[in-house]
């Protein structure tokens, strides 16, 4: 991504952006060095998301003495605009500057238009970008994103999950569930409904592959491997993404007619 096709990016966002910075002749080496890691780090957002026509915001911290303009108002308000995107089916990121005595550090979130949202988290120059899927994502007290990914799930949670499984079974892999389910559960099976409901998916869709389908259900980003099973989403293992919610795989998978 160019640096002026980011910052055309910033400016179209949410309006509390301090990008492009100061004019050329007061730019420092820090200004540059700034500007070089958020290229980075939405570089390697887009690999997630694919380019997304306008973003949620770039928020850099002030130089000196100023307020620092990176609060709960700007990441709450990355955030709404990174679900609003969501929703309507758009991809989205929005990255702020960790306050940090060399100011090069950024976090962020960004979502495709059907993964889950992840956060982003820049560290250093070298930009060693870490992307996490993000469930239920909501601003923390001390501005970090907070994830509900290891909330515990209530048995009717399970039977929800279950059920949406089930439709995205009988959808998009052509088979009734009660043909690829096993009758009785898979052996070795323990701990938790929600660890017995991952296996039980498991081997759904080991059934569906033994059946001739060894790449179901198709990854919609890289089309060579099949997503799977995890934390009642599907799941791209490559780029680590959450890309459909159980229930809605029709909406990334082709749906196809139940086999007789
Ligand atoms: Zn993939």
């Amino acid at each position: 991504m160019s640096r002026r096709r980011l910052a055309a990016g910033a400016a179209a966002a949410v309006g509390i952006t301090l990008w492009p910075g100061p004019p050329a002749t007061a730019q420092t080496a820090l200004d540059e060095r700034q500007q070089h890691v958020a290229t980075i780090v939405t570089g390697e957002i887009e690999k997630l998301t694919g380019p997304a026509g306008r973003n949620c915001g770039i928020y850099t911290l002030r130089r000196v003495d100023g307020p620092l303009p990176v609060g709960r108002r700007e990441i709450s308000g990355a955030l709404r605009c990174v679900l609003a995107a969501q929703r309507r089916g758009q991809a989205a990121w929005a990255i702020w500057q960790v306050p940090d005595v060399d100011g090069i550090l950024f976090d962020g979130l960004g979502a495709s238009a059907v993964s889950a949202v992840h956060t982003v988290s820049g560290r250093g120059s070298n930009a060693d970008v870490e992307l996490a899927p993000c469930r239920e994502p909501r601003v923390g007290k001390d501005l970090t994103i907070e994830c509900a990914n290891s909330r515990r799930l209530t048995p009717r949670d399970v039977a929800k999950t279950l059920k949406a499984v089930r439709r995205d079974i009988e959808r998009t892999s052509g088979h009734a569930w009660a043909d690829v389910v096993p009758t009785s559960p898979p052996a070795g099976q323990a701990g938790t409904p929600a660890e017995a409901l991952a296996a039980q998916v498991t081997a759904a869709q080991r059934a569906v592959h033994a059946s001739g389908d060894a790449q179901w259900p198709r990854c919609p980003h890289h089309f060579d491997h099949p997503l799977t099973y995890r934390d009642g989403w599907w799941y791209c293992e490559r780029d680590a993404a959450f890309i459909a919610a159980a229930g809605r795989l029709s909406s990334v998978v082709p749906r196809v007619r139940r086999k007789r």
